[in-house]
């Protein structure tokens, strides 16, 4: 592999991505005749809620690093996100809290990504749509049979699998979510899960596991996009749905279905008091001089050592914060099964590891990134999941 001094290096590179914004042109503008209109004027929507034109021009700089593309792209992100309310989604609920579905919509005010979920085209969310009954399946089949292979199935929750499915029923006819999962997502053009549960499994499945939950992926053996997290960032959510929208194609993906661009790196590696890890300055107890002064929050448990997501990055509530800026260690919750092996532990994994943990901890995360990450093209290695009616153009332009 070359470097940024070499200049073929650079060439190929500027070639890639200027055969990536042309295919990304093309993409849009087909896109804009076969969809249906948007549904709302997102610069309207955005002018409204007093975000100014200003505003939306920084974050579409920042989106666009943030998906790792270069500026040129930032003309393109803009004109993505302006698609978005053209995207028909079906969201569904199965077994989980709706703590994914008030993250994302109960911000404390806007700002370009929640307005832009506002503005989604939800044909059917059990949470909030007014109709219920026999309407609501009613609305759920209409979307099903309009947009055959273009919708994208959000889906929030587990699956119990046990008693045949029957510890967790749906809608007027009854239907196991089982049933109805694999009705809709046989029909959509890609799957998203939201949150641990969908992604895992989460707390529904975490031991004893009475009902035997486990996450959609397992369930269906199918493949997923796993937007995990409890709650997931919206803004992985959002960069995700915009990553669709600009190469008719969905991320490249870890081993556990994660898109690399948002579950790449690992917490502790973007951390501010990593610094304070690093010079071995730990809180030891709460509420001690230390925690007063930031120090690291690894002897009380943090899991970020062994966790993947960019939250120090991309902080929660308008980038305002994050759980371990707040003081709180890291709980480990976009890894699977973390309910059973990190959340619960307020201590180091192994204790063993304490004072001589760099070592254990660097060598635990390359073990993990071994494991996890496959292929370094966030972009160049989309994933197989795409519009069923993709033509043969796509497929060329996208390969790694
Ligand atoms: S152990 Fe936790 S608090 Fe300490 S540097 Fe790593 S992520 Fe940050």
């Amino acid at each position: 592999m070359g470097t940024a001094r070499d200049p073929l290096y650079r060439e190929t590179v500027k070639k890639q991505y200027e055969e990536w914004f042309s295919h990304c042109q093309s993409h849009l503008d087909r896109m804009e005749s076969e969809l249906p209109p948007p549904r709302v004027e997102l610069q309207e929507a955005l002018a409204s809620q007093g975000v100014s034109r200003r505003d939306f021009i920084k974050w579409t700089t920042a989106t666009t690093a943030l998906l790792m593309l270069p500026p040129m792209f930032k003309p393109l992100v803009a004109r993505a996100a302006e698609q978005f309310s053209r995207l028909p989604v079906v969201w569904l609920h199965f077994a989980e809290c709706t703590g994914c579905s008030e993250a994302f919509l109960r911000t404390s005010y806007p700002n370009v990504d929640s307005i832009l979920l506002d503005t989604i085209s939800l044909e059917y969310h059990e949470t909030l749509m007014a109709a219920a009954g026999y309407q609501a399946e009613q609305n759920l089949e209409k979307a099903l049979a309009d947009f055959n292979g273009k919708f994208v199935c959000v889906i929030e929750g587990a699956l119990p699998r046990g008693l045949d499915g029957k510890y967790l029923t749906l809608g007027p006819k009854g239907k196991t979510g089982i049933t109805l999962a694999k009705e809709v997502t046989s029909k959509a053009a890609a799957v998203v899960c939201i949150g641990a549960c969908a992604c895992y499994g989460n707390v529904q499945a975490a031991k004893p596991n009475p009902t035997d939950a486990a996450g959609i992926g397992e369930v269906l053996g199918i493949k997923t996009v796993n937007i995990a997290g409890c709650p997931p960032n919206p803004a992985n959510f959002v960069g995700t749905v915009l990553h669709y929208l600009l190469f008719g194609g969905l991320p490249a993906l870890d081993s556990i279905g994660r898109p690399v661009w948002a579950y790449g790196t690992r917490v502790h590696d973007y951390c501010e008091r990593r610094p304070h890890y690093d010079a071995a300055e730990f809180v030891a107890e709460w509420g001690d001089a230390g925690a007063a002064k930031g120090w690291c929050l690894y002897k009380m448990g943090c899991k970020g050592p062994y966790t993947y997501a960019n939250c120090p990055k991309v902080r929660f509530n308008d980038a305002v914060s994050w759980p371990v800026m707040a003081g709180h260690g890291c709980i480990g919750c976009t890894e699977p099964g973390f309910w059973d092996t990190m959340a619960p532990l307020e201590k180091p994994i192994d204790e063993k590891t304490i004072g001589g943990g760099e070592k254990t901890v660097d060598t635990i995360g390359k073990v993990l990134l071994g494991a996890t990450v496959v292929g370094i093209g966030v972009h160049a290695g989309l994933t197989a999941i795409r519009h069923k009616d993709n033509d043969n153009a796509d497929e060329t332009s996208h390969k790694a």
